[in-house]
This record gives structure tokens, C-alpha cells and sequence, in this order.
């Protein structure tokens, strides 16, 4: 199933990119591991899936020992103040920076054990109050404070669509993440560069790539329906 699943997934991603004149090697296929068992993700590293994404920080560091060395690790989900120390120096990229408070703790943990910590912004284009993700007005003064800062690097912009089947929904707010992200590049903030859009999960992928996203995030399209 995993091999069939991730090839699909592939013929899908060359499709879309081809048509939206893209180059299939800019995206990146990130595989979403929450609830998903280390053999499964191992065996999935065959097939070419060399990131992952983890959601919850004791469930990503259950695994970590047992993941295949290739494997680079992403932190996709909420992240608490408290729960940045157990990842710094593990984890490639945090996408869910979302707060001035956050990215101090991830400046300060960083510095602690000498690394630089990669990072992009969780913006929340929906506007929905359930989703986490900083709103579009305050990402300037976040930028601002991260300019101060040593240790740590935003490389670029995540966001996670409503869910809705209105694909025009969808699709606007992948062209919101975008707009922001051509924004920001108006102006030479110190540690922001603006190359990484991570935008698209199973439902939506397809429109993400036609609006620019170079990295996506899929679990089921991959891993198969979660039992929670
Ligand atoms: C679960 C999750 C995904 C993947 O969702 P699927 O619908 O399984 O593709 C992507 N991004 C984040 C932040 C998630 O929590």
C-alpha cells in the first residue's frame, strides 16, 4: 500500500507541477507521521520519503532513536514554551513558530546548546479562532523581534487551509499566504529568508501546488485514514 500511496502521490505532484509550469524537484513531499508506527515510517523511506512531519513533541521524541538516519524530522504541530528544549538540535524545521514568546524560548535553547534553529511562520489566513498561527497583521512585529535575535532562522511561511469543501476558500488562502510571503520579500529582514511556502495536506495538495507551495504535508494520501 505505502509504495502504491506514495506513487500516486508523486505522479499527482508532477502532474499539477507541470501544468502550473513547476519544477516537480522545488516540492517537497513531507510525510505526516502522527499515529503512525516507526516500521511503517522506515519502510517508507524506500520509496522516497526523507522528511516527516510530527505534530506532538512526546509522540516525536518516542520515535527519534528508531528513525532511519536519513530521515530529517519536521515539527508541524502547536509547540508550548515548555516543550521547546526537548526538540531544539533534533528537529530540522519548526513550522508552527507563531508568537514573539516562542521564538525567544527558541532563541534562548538554541544558544544554550549551539545551534541555529530553522523556522517558518504558522500564519492563520482562515481567520478561524480554533486554528493556531499568528494573524497576518502581527507577523511584522514577530519579524522584527526575530531580527534581534542570534540563533534562530525563519526560512518561510505555513499555513494550514479551513476546512471546507469550497476550493475557491482554499485556494484563497493559499494566494494569502503567498501575497504575504511576496511582501515580506520587499524588504531585507535580518535572518528571514523567504524561500519555504508549506501549504497543502491530503484534501487540498493539488491547489497548494498551483498556488505555490514548495513544501507539502501529507499523512493519509500516504500513510493511510488514522485511527485515533
Ligand atoms: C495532520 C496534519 C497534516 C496532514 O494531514 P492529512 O490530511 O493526513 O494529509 C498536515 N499538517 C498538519 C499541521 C497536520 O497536523
Amino acid at each position: 500500500m505505502l509504495k502504491e500511496n506514495i506513487e500516486l502521490v508523486k505522479g499527482n505532484i508532477k502532474r499539477v507541477a507541470n501544468k502550473s509550469g513547476r519544477a516537480y524537484d522545488d516540492i517537497t513531499l513531507l510525510g505526516v507521521t502522527k499515529n503512525v508506527e516507526v516500521s511503517k515510517i522506515n519502510e517508507s523511506t524506500k520509496y522516497g520519503i526523507e522528511n516527516i512531519g510530527e505534530n506532538r513533541v512526546q509522540e516525536l521524541n518516542k520515535k527519534y532513536g528508531s528513525l532511519n538516519d536519513n530521515i530529517k524530522v519536521h515539527m508541524i504541530g502547536h509547540l508550548q514554551r515548555n516543550k521547546v528544549k526537548d526538540i531544539v538540535g533534533k528537529v530540522d524545521l519548526i513550522h508552527s513558530l507563531d508568537r514573539i514568546s516562542l521564538a525567544k524560548e527558541i532563541e534562548k535553547r538554541s544558544k544554550k546548546i549551539g545551534v541555529i534553529t530553522n523556522t517558518l511562520i504558522q500564519v492563520n489566513t482562515s481567520g478561524e479562532k480554533s486554528k493556531y498561527g499568528i494573524s497576518p497583521k502581527d507577523i511584522y512585529e514577530l519579524l522584527k523581534e526575530i531580527e534581534k535575535m542570534d540563533y534562530i532562522r525563519v526560512l518561510g511561511l505555513m499555513t494550514i487551509a479551513p476546512h471546507t469543501d469550497n476550493k475557491e476558500v482554499i485556494r484563497n488562502t493559499f494566494k494569502d499566504l503567498r501575497r504575504i510571503m511576496e511582501d515580506i520579500k520587499q524588504d531585507a529582514y535580518k535572518n528571514i529568508n523567504m524561500k519555504y511556502l508549506s501549504m497543502g495536506m491530503t484534501n487540498d495538495y493539488e491547489i497548494a501546488i498551483e498556488e505555490g507551495a514548495n513544501i507539502i504535508r501529507l499523512g493519509r494520501a500516504i500513510y493511510g485514514e488514522r485511527n485515533y
